[in-house]
């Protein structure tokens, strides 16, 4: 079975109190799981475990720079994706770090929700290369055939829009951990201008109309306040 149900874990390596609070309050709102370390040395020693899904990775640290923690991560064997963060750009920097093993750059100071897009889109990377989606899954009283689109609650057929199959599917795939609002947006909706939180929100009500017995109190579809919604079997 691959590792798909777990939360992702981000590493956050840095040295600026308040660009940790900053960055570590954005995350944690988004569902992610948050842990930093201050200086080079002991997020060396944290990001070697392999226990993170994703490392961002100041370039100026006491202790050891951000660019020999990248290296010497590569260097026994930990693949984790890597965000660096460098004080201005620096072409120089940007070369040396990349082929170094670094997987994007971020320059400070920078725009949260281009952080937040920036984090999205190196986990889903990560995730493309994870063999997921299940074809049928079962669940109470209800079954759900994705790859012949038709749903079934009680023996009974049940009307579902293309996107809320997608939503169906996507939180089936990711069961038994908690998936943002903005995760889901970004994977069902993939980006569309148009979308907002709100949308998901929707979305996720009319499921729950379709297929809990309990639509005000779901089963399955469970709201984890604060940080998305967790699908349970
Ligand atoms: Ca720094």
């Amino acid at each position: 079975m691959p590792v798909l149900h777990m939360n992702s874990r981000i590493l956050l390596i840095e040295d600026e109190p308040g660009v940790v609070v900053t960055v570590t309050d954005l995350l944690s709102a988004e569902g992610y799981e948050v842990e930093s370390a201050t200086d080079g040395e002991s997020g060396l020693a944290r990001a070697a475990t392999g226990a993170f899904d994703l490392i961002i990775l100041d370039v100026m640290l006491p202790r050891k720079m951000g660019i020999d923690v990248c290296r010497e991560l590569r260097q026994d064997g930990v693949d984790t994706v890597i965000l660096m963060l460098t004080a201005k750009v620096q072409v120089i920097d940007r070369v040396i770090g990349l082929r170094l093993g670094g997987d994007d750059y971020l320059t400070k100071p920078f725009d949260p929700a281009e952080l937040l897009a920036r984090v999205e889109a190196l986990l889903r990377r990560v995730r493309r290369s994870e063999p997921i989606s299940v074809r049928r899954f079962h669940f109470g009283d209800v079954e759900a055939d994705f790859e012949r689109a038709e749903v079934r609650k009680c023996g009974r057929s049940v009307s579902m829009a293309a996107k809320e199959l997608q939503l169906l599917r996507y939180l089936v795939d990711h069961r038994e951990r908690v998936v943002s609002r903005a995760e889901i947006m970004h994977e069902v909706w993939e980006y569309s201008k148009e979308v907002s939180s709100r949308t998901v929100g929707v979305h996720v009500a009319w499921l729950r109309q379709k297929l809990e017995d309990r639509p005000q109190s779901p089963k399955h579809i469970q709201t984890i306040r604060g940080r998305g919604y967790r699908f349970t079997a």
